[in-house]
């Protein structure tokens, strides 16, 4: 819906809201905030503006309980003419107008907003009254009305400015919340218990050589990669899926060294860097200014487009002289791809599997944890998780996929006691699922970032 508005229509919202103010000054004989976007152009509402206009609505809210200023009401309006909200406030026209200006002033927003105090007793409150500057050129930063007056700078060169605004802030914006999304699946992961032969709460499972704390520590030190996979994303987005990856793989060395740092060179969260990296760089390949791709099947698709082209250059180009790691060599004798496959193919397990099941429980009532131990079960029952081969050879992997298709066998939530007996049994055979593992995270992520 940008749709474009005439100057008419434009002068006839502002009389309207003249006349609203008027009606909230009468009747309730206190100041009246009024706060408009100041968008140039003839499209003056949009997802993008809407959701720049929330967070102003945020800034004043918030500004007014910390001065302790009682809000007596508060309305808004959406119209193609643009988002309006008036505020009857109840205190000193003069604080309130001060609170306005420095959020104008300091909010990385606050270019963008128009916040006007208008005053029962003396009228509108300007800036000069409070002895502050008059605002900034949105283009060149020159103070006062001298551009706009002079016309200095086309329409064109405004849009572009207010654009860059609103990109700027929401990309960062979403980068940090993707980015805490990402960690607090990877720590959602290691803390559901009981995991069969998995780092858990409860124990170390399979592991000599991590436990609860070393994943904690890994997950702090990877918290900068996140934010770093999701810009890669957003920068490369014109760019072929191809070079996205390349950039992340590159960035996906650094933060594999900083994550061994973490843990005094215990491999935690290899898998993870690879699968989430590329996941959070497809957030930021298609990521908008009015907000991050919410289709999990987007997503993976795109990941497919990403990584398909490199990982299967990669596997072809194996020979049994250059096969140094167990993935690799698993992969000549087996054809079997690991966690790398499930990337390139655009993570069938967890859009068949481990997003499936985490939604039917959790609309079940089902809490978050008992449904990740059920998820964590489903994927080790329907994948081949190279981990396992590892361990226990084909034949370990297919024992513990039979023993997680039996739990599940009587339903989706099996007796904890007898996860638990798995688990035991598990840590005797020395098998640990750490491809589950990572696929659960993943499932994680996804459920608290899409919508289907
Ligand atoms: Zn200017």
């Amino acid at each position: 819906m940008e749709q474009e508005v005439t100057l008419l229509e434009m002068l006839e919202a502002r009389e309207a809201r003249a006349s609203r103010q008027r009606e909230i000054l009468d009747s309730l004989g206190c100041p009246v905030v009024s706060f408009t976007m100041n968008i140039p152009g003839p499209v003056k509402n949009g997802p993008t503006i809407r959701r720049a206009f929330r967070e102003g609505l945020l800034r004043l809210d918030a500004a007014l309980e910390t001065a302790g200023l009682s809000t007596l009401s508060r309305e808004e309006i959406d119209r193609p003419t643009g988002c309006e909200a008036l505020w009857a406030v109840r205190g000193s026209g003069r604080q309130i107008k001060e609170l306005c200006a420095a959020i104008e002033d300091r909010d990385p927003l606050g270019r963008l907003f128009d916040l006007d105090v208008l005053d029962p007793e003396r009228g509108g409150w300007s800036r000069e009254d409070l002895g502050l500057s008059p605002r900034r050129c949105l283009v060149c930063g020159r103070v006062g009305k001298g551009c706009a007056s002079r016309r200095l700078h086309t329409v064109e060169e405004l849009r572009q400015r207010t654009g860059a605004i609103l990109r700027d802030f929401f990309a960062r914006q979403d980068r940090d919340a993707l980015a805490g999304q990402a960690a607090r699946a990877l720590m959602y992961e290691v803390c559901t218990t009981p995991k069969p032969g998995l780092v858990d709460r409860a124990n170390c499972g399979s592991h000599r050589d991590m436990d609860l704390f070393t994943f904690l520590d890994s997950t702090a030190a990877l918290l900068p990669y996140w934010r770093q996979a999701v810009s890669i994303g957003q920068e490369t987005a014109a760019l072929l899926p191809e070079e996205t990856f390349l950039r992340l793989r590159e960035a996906g060395a650094e933060a594999e060294r900083a994550m061994l740092q973490a843990t005094r060179g215990v491999n935690t969260h290899k898998g993870m860097i690879f699968s989430m990296g590329c996941l959070l760089g497809a957030s930021g390949r298609l990521w908008r200014p009015e907000g991050p791709c919410r289709d999990a099947a987007r997503l993976l698709e795109e990941c497919a487009r990403m990584s398909a082209g490199a990982v299967e250059d990669a596997f072809s180009a194996l020979t049994p002289e250059t096969a140094r790691t167990f993935g690799a060599r698993l992969y000549l004798e087996t054809g079997l791809r690991g966690i790398r496959g499930e990337v390139a193919g655009g993570f069938p397990s967890v859009l068949l599997t481990g997003l499936p099941t985490l939604r039917a429980l959790l609309e079940r009532g089902v809490s978050m944890e008992r449904a990740g131990v059920s998820v964590l079960l489903a994927l080790m029952a329907r994948t081949v998780d190279t981990n396992l081969i590892a361990r226990g050879g084909p034949e370990g992997q297919r024992w513990a996929a039979a023993q997680a298709a039996g739990l599940l066998a009587q339903g989706l939530l099996p007796a904890l006691e007898a996860v638990e007996a798995l688990d035991r049994e598990m840590i005797r055979r020395n098998l640990s699922p750490g491809g589950c593992a990572d696929l659960l995270a993943v499932t994680y992520f996804l459920h608290a970032v899409t919508d289907g």
